[in-house]
């Protein structure tokens, strides 16, 4: 093991346990997190560190490019699915976030095309269904740069996996009788700021801007 994660380890018993040491004990039969978070497995995204939580606030869940399958795809991808039904069923979570991330390389793989991604076939496989994402993207814009065309890309990534998770029933039910909320959220790790998808005005507000205007 790397010598600076067993430092880890160690500060992690002798400093942090330490100071959370009676959360610790309350959490060690059960958990009752009121939040399932659906990032991407980037290493530049720390949720715990964004959000500030504490251990049994989160369920998480993450894959490459933060992605859901759609209902009618859900055997594609079961450990997704499976994490969501059990955070949403036995958990009862009240809230979904889908985080997607400025740089996501699994957004920049799906803009360069099925093609080269040949040398990664699973990555290729799973990659997939992003292809109508991208069709969309190239089909409704143009952009200044490749940057703004990354950025443009993540952001309606989120927004399809959100709709992706509405076409579960259980979702939708659950949605339309108030005990469940999803958010679509954008974080560029340059800046440290979080971007919160407003349906209303279907643009990304600063996360400060979105409380504002609920
Ligand atoms: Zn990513």
């Amino acid at each position: 093991m790397l010598e600076r994660l067993k430092d880890g380890l160690t500060n992690f018993r002798n400093v942090t346990y330490e100071k959370y040491k009676h959360l610790y004990h309350d959490l060690e039969q059960e958990q009752h997190p009121h939040t399932l978070f659906i990032a991407c497995s980037d290493s530049r995204v720390n949720p715990e560190r964004l959000l500030d939580s504490q251990p049994g606030e989160i369920f998480m869940v993450r894959n490459i490019a933060n992605t859901v399958p759609a209902y009618e795809l859900s055997q594609n991808d079961p450990t997704t699915v499976a994490s969501i039904e059990f955070a949403v069923e036995v958990l009862g979570v009240k809230e979904i976030i889908i985080c997607g991330h400025s740089n996501c390389g699994g957004c920049a793989a799906a803009i360069s095309g099925q093609e080269n991604l040949t040398h990664i076939p699973f990555t290729q496989h799973y990659l997939k269904p992003l292809e109508s994402v991208k069709e969309k993207l190239e089909a409704h814009n143009s952009f200044p740069d490749e940057n703004a065309k990354a950025t443009q890309m993540e952001h309606m990534n989120v927004i399809e996996q959100v709709d992706h998770l509405k076409s579960y029933p259980n979702i939708r039910k659950r949605l339309e009788s108030g005990t469940l909320e999803i958010e679509g959220w954008h974080y560029d790790i340059k800046s440290g700021n979080v971007f919160i998808y407003d349906e209303t005005t279907q643009s990304f507000l600063k996360s400060e801007e979105y409380q504002s205007v609920q």
